[in-house]
């Protein structure tokens, strides 16, 4: 067995490993002593069936943002579309909606890594991740067989979690979708506006699906059929809601299928625990980044990311905030028990906030940085009386922002 040791070992290499592990190449705050950091990243091979598939990943924010290069599409519009086609459509000036491609992002992350001073990437399979007193272990397997022990000061975990169990009073809803980047034979799209979602779709019986469009071309788009709702669908399913919606509301006749895309993000007000041991912290989806009521967490893993490096910079315990408010997550724990029970419907909820706010505004508060006034008014918006029936069954207690315990 090879034996490695680190002062960090990241386990996984996805949105919050990798960047993790950009930032502390980037960041030579994050160093041991007079050395910079010792870091071993530890992603599955491709052939394994933990790796990560290939994910779209968009944010919002003003345009020269921390992966510009890593940008594959962006847009200045946004529109979101009711079941009846009326359209609400808003210039996001000064922000953007923009494209990460992870097949981007990982190259980037490996390219970031080969040139930079004590940084090591492994290719194998995480077995086991234990906590210790002084340090955590880290064991895996190489597709070759061979096995591999990182002994590291700090393990970073950011293995997707298993699906929360939903205890008395919590939620669990699945954002459940798959997506084609197709190729149409007519120029169907409008390139300038990304279409977050599009309810001219049939709604399930219990539940809310939506299309969602984010065009590069006239002829080209990733076209994804989108579910909020309990079980994901088969394959098949997926499919002929994909076809229904390109040929029936997108009107798009020839196509031709490039890539397909698929997950199953779960969207729950269960509360996830970054810490899981004295020297083994969780970070990403597995770290309580993913936002309950949008599925979103690109923007949430940053904030996780610069706090671990800000703790390391300063020798304090590196353990990832959860990166969401209190306040956000309990309005969103009153979202999704409203859409699970049916109480409101996501058809009219979403439109209708996006019509008396304005893109921007909702933008501001799915990302964590609304003002208490711009949430006054987006919950002045909701239909409140439907929305509050439903609290008094919530377990009213999301967790609270931790500072790093030492
Ligand atoms: C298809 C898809 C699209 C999404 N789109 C958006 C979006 O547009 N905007 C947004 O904000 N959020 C989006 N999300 C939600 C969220 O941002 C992503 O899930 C994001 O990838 C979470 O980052 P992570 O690092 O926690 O997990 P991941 O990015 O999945 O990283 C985990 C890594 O661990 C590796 N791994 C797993 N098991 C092992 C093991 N045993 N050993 C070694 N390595 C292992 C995986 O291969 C992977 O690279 C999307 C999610 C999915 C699934």
């Amino acid at each position: 067995m090879e034996e490695l040791t680190a002062d960090v070992a990241l386990v996984g290499l996805g949105a919050a490993g990798g960047s993790l592990l950009r930032a502390l190449v980037r960041d030579g705050r994050a160093r041991a002593g007079r050395r910079p950091l010792r870091v071993v990243a530890v992603e599955a091979p491709s052939a394994s069936a933990r790796r990560s598939a290939s994910r779209s990943w968009c944010t919002w924010g003003p345009p020269g943002w921390r992966y510009e290069g890593d940008v594959a599409a962006r847009w200045s519009r946004v529109r979101v579309v009711d079941g009846r086609g009326g359209v609400v459509e808003e210039a996001l000036d000064p922000l953007e909606y923009r494209l990460v491609r992870s097949g981007d992002f990982e190259a980037a992350v490996a390219a970031c890594a080969a040139g930079a001073e004590g940084v090591e990437l492994r290719r194998a399979e995480v077995l086991e991740v234990a906590d210790g007193v002084a340090g955590a272990s880290v064991r895996a397997r190489a597709d070759d067989g061979g096995e591999l022990l990182v002994r590291a000061r700090w393990a970073l975990d950011s293995r997707p979690p298993a699906l929360p169990v939903p205890g008395r009073g919590r939620t669990v809803l699945l954002q459940h979708f798959r997506g084609w980047r197709v190729r149409t034979a007519e120029p169907v799209f409008d390139a300038g506006a990304a279409t977050l979602m599009d309810f001219r779709v049939p709604q399930p019986a219990r539940g809310t699906a939506f299309g969602y469009v984010l065009p590069t071309s006239a002829r080209e788009a990733l076209v994804e059929y989108t579910e909020f709702s309990r079980q994901p669908l088969t394959r098949a399913r997926y499919e002929e809601a994909l076809r229904a919606y390109l040929r029936g509301a997108l009107g798009v006749g020839e196509f031709e299928v490039l890539e397909a895309e698929s997950g199953v993000i779960p969207m729950t007000d269960v509360p996830f625990e970054p810490r899981a041991g004295r020297s083994v912290f969780r970070i990403g989806a597995a770290g309580g980044a993913v936002r309950p009521s949008t599925g979103y967490a690109f923007s949430a893993v940053q904030r996780q990311v610069d706090a671990v490096v800000a703790a390391l910079a300063v020798g304090e315990v590196p353990v990832p905030p959860v990166p969401h408010r209190r306040r956000h997550l309990l309005m969103d724990a009153v979202v999704l028990r409203a859409l699970d029970s049916g109480t409101v419907r996501g058809s009219e909820l979403f439109p209708e906030l996006f019509r008396r706010n304005g893109a921007a505004r909702v933008l501001r508060f799915l990302d964590g940085r609304s003002t208490v006034r711009d949430e006054v008014r987006v919950m002045a918006s909701a239909p409140r009386a439907r929305m509050l029936r439903t609290v008094g069954g919530l377990a009213l207690s999301a967790p609270a922002r931790r500072r790093p315990a030492r």
